[in-house]
């Protein structure tokens, strides 16, 4: 089969969250069970030519934006064993020092670009001859290409067999614009209705992904549930999402343990598997002295990796804080959001020295070294699509701690210490009282050196690799096909 995979980010070259990840990992598994996959993403200004041997394709391609014209290059990256990747290089709409947003907000004509964006995928596809069976998309960002296709391209012979797929990471980002950009997409004012591309007077990006497209994904079975039938889930799209329920599957990310995995791990000093976990605690006292925290080897040592987001539990953390405080644990932190949460947690870091430290940035490198160095993960998302961090954790033999929801409830189950059954602890009641019980419990379990031990290596032997869920891919896609 030819897939075309669309997304804006995507590992190693730019990310901000889970999507990056995926498309890193999904199209390359696509591509060892011998499909035919290219992804197309933008390019950039912090993806580097040089470091990428990325190189500039003869063309261009011009998409009409409004009356006026804008151009395309079209970049790209191949080589002999791996998937080829396609950038679309406009300077204009994105060489900033960001993807989509500052600590201010978001980019103001974040719509135009990623307009264009759509757009300019399909004329790349045209140009480079890639005549997809299946076009995959990812998110708000993509949302307006399976709308493209069904009318600016529908009467197109290139397209005519192409299916297309859309995957919903996260349906708190739906790419919500006010109506006058409406012109900007190039298609008429017949579809700005609630059928269709309409939200409330305004237009929704995602909403059309869904709306337009042949088949709907989400992540998880639970949040795929979730999201119909919830408005604190669906946010506002839960109506859509049952009007096409029919087409809508729960499809579990996995991890590229190319990039995850103890014993291969580039960026922790010692290496370690089932058979050697003295090593996962050189990594604990490495990291303890590296973030300048006192050398308690038996002392709990709990991290949070993650965007600064209110969806990550932040309120319930915030409040359940002090009394965390005050039990025998250390506390590593990383991540970057909004300006308020920075301050509050640099905040808690000045009133626990020693005990909490903070670090309030990107670093790709720090989060292999705390998911390594750590003995316990917390993830207490107030919801959560599919998460990845509590995989990885369960890889690194960090135990996780997480909020029965969405990705998480189909991931973690609960450890019992009668049947020592259970990879983590899940609490049901997102309260911050919920979250301190369940880490009460967990430092109980903490004590018992054998249970702790056999606690770990049920998360080590799971298999969360990517396998799976591209065969459940597969599955769709030739489904999508068959039907057309
Ligand atoms: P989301 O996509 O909602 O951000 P996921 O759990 O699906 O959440 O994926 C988050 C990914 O981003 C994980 O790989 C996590 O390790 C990584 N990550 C999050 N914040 C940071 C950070 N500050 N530095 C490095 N990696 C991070």
């Amino acid at each position: 089969m030819k897939i075309a995979f669309i997304s804006s980010e995507c590992v190693p070259f730019a990310k901000t969250g889970g999507l990056a990840d995926v498309a890193g990992a999904l199209p390359d598994a696509l591509k060892h069970q011998k499909h035919d996959i290219c992804v197309i993403m933008p390019k950039y200004k912090m993806i580097s030519d040089r470091e990428f041997s990325i190189r500039t394709l003869r063309g261009k391609v011009n998409i009409h934006m409004d009356g006026a014209i804008e151009t395309a290059k079209i970049k790209y990256k191949k080589e002999p064993q791996s998937v080829p990747v396609y950038f679309v290089d406009n300077k204009n709409y994105y060489y900033r020092d960001e993807l989509y947003r500052t600590s201010d907000g978001d980019y103001e004509d974040n719509a135009q670009r990623f307009i264009f964006f759509s757009r300019a995928v399909l004329e790349i596809l045209k140009k480079i001859n890639f005549q997809p069976d299946i076009i995959h998309c990812n998110d708000w960002q993509t949302g307006l290409i399976p709308a493209y296709l069904k009318i600016l391209y529908k009467d197109d012979p290139f397209f005519s067999k192409t299916g297309t797929v859309f995957t919903i990471h996260n349906i708190a980002y739906q790419g919500i614009f006010p109506k006058d950009i409406m012109p900007l997409t190039g298609l008429g004012w017949d579809e700005f209705v609630m059928e269709k591309m309409e939200f409330w007077d305004q237009i929704n990006f995602l909403k059309t992904g869904i709306v337009y497209s042949d088949a709907v994904t989400t992540v998880s079975p639970t949040y795929s549930h979730e999201i119909q039938t919830d408005p604190k889930y669906g946010m506002g799209l839960e109506g859509v999402l049952l009007d096409r329920r029919n087409v809508l599957y729960g499809i579990i990310n996995g991890v590229d343990y190319n990039n995850w995995n103890p014993k291969t791990d580039k960026f922790i000093k010692y290496k370690y598997d089932l058979k050697n976990m003295s090593n996962k605690s050189k990594n604990k006292v490495e990291l303890l002295k590296e973030n300048k925290l006192p050398v308690r080897k038996n002392v709990p040592l709990i991290g949070f990796i993650s965007r600064l987001d209110p969806q990550k539990g932040l309120d319930i953390i915030s409040e359940a804080m002090d009394k965390l405080m005050k039990l025998d644990i250390q506390f590593i932190l990383l991540g970057t959001g909004d300006q308020v949460y920075h301050n509050m947690f640099e905040q808690i870091e000045k009133r626990y020295p020693g005990k909490m430290k903070a670090r309030l940035e990107f670093n790709n490198a720090v989060a292999h070294k705390i998911y390594a160095g750590c003995d316990i993960f917390l993830m207490p998302s107030h919801f959560e699509p599919c998460g990845l961090g509590q995989m990885i954790s369960f890889k690194y033999g960090t135990v996780p701690l997480v909020h029965k929801t969405g990705g998480l409830a189909d991931t973690v189950d609960n450890y019992s210490p009668g049947t020592q059954t259970g990879k983590g602890f899940v609490f049901k009641e997102y309260s911050a009282k919920g979250l301190l019980k369940a880490v009460k419990k967990a430092l109980k379990v903490f004590e018992d050196k054998k249970r702790w031990e056999k606690l770990i290596s049920n998360g080590m032997k799971a298999d969360f690799s990517w396998d799976a869920s591209t065969r459940s891919y597969v599955k769709l896609y030739k489904k999508i096909l068959t039907a057309k």
